[in-house]
């Protein structure tokens, strides 16, 4: 979640251009949508 916009949330590649995911750009899209995910729905229980 942004943190200057709560209720924002943000996921994938562009996150982090420089990350070092060693390739596996995938994987990292999948976790970090997963992650938000996640924050969504923590967010939604309050
Ligand atoms: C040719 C090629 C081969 C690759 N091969 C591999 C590989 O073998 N293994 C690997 O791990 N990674 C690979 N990658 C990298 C991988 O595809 C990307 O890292 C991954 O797709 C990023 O996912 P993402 O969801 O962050 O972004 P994207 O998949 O780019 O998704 C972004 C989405 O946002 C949409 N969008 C953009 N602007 C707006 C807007 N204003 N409003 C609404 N929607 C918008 C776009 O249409 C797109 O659907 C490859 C990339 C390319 C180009």
């Amino acid at each position: 979640m942004l943190r200057k916009r709560p209720g924002v949330f943000v996921a994938g590649e562009m996150l982090d251009w420089e990350a070092p995911t060693g390739g596996y750009l995938l994987q990292a899209a999948f976790a970090t949508g997963t992650a938000a995910g996640q924050g969504i729905l923590e967010f939604l229980d309050g």
